[in-house]
């Protein structure tokens, strides 16, 4: 509990009186609540003070905690805009790990494909050397047969 709370009461003070002091000589002063704003005398200066209006009557001491915790908000409310600032960071942060998985994920895919292609290149370029070979070998076959039958089909080529 604060300090603030429990003014130390003279004797015959109701709990309604208004307590405050004299802006001239800082005396402490009590007068009931029906004064608040009145003008009056400081028995101990002589000077004229008004009354200050209390603050919410009856519960001063939760008034006080109720004050405390406003300004522990402050901070807290620092901290969410921190907090907020950090969620956003974060999902941009998600976003792009997300992004990033979808490239990662693309990639993989296009490698699989890459790979697939070039196996189905390989294996035609196998095709395309057994082609090869074969009509080589036809070819040579060709000749020998064009080379014995020279004689008999030189008009043909
Ligand atoms: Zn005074």
């Amino acid at each position: 509990m604060p300090d603030e709370t429990p003014v130390e009461q003279p004797d015959g003070l109701s709990p309604s009186d208004i307590l405050f002091e004299c802006p001239y000589c800082t005396k402490s002063l009590a007068i009931n609540i029906k004064g608040a704003g009145r003008t009056i005398v400081c028995p101990d200066c002589s000077n004229e003070i008004q009354v200050p209006y209390p603050e919410e009557p009856a519960e001063n001491g939760e008034e006080a905690e109720a004050g405390d915790t406003t300004t522990d908000d402050a901070g807290p409310s620092n901290g969410e805009a921190l907090q907020t600032e950090l969620m956003a960071a974060h999902e941009q942060i998600n976003t792009l790990r997300t992004e990033l998985d979808e490239l990662r994920f693309r990639r993989r895919y296009l490698e699989r494909v890459y790979t697939d292609n070039i196996k189905t290149i390989q294996s035609l370029n196998r095709q395309l050397a057994l082609i090869r070979n074969t009509v080589e070998q036809m070819d040579s076959i060709l000749k020998e047969v064009s080379q014995k039958s020279a004689d008999d089909t030189q008009d043909l080529g």
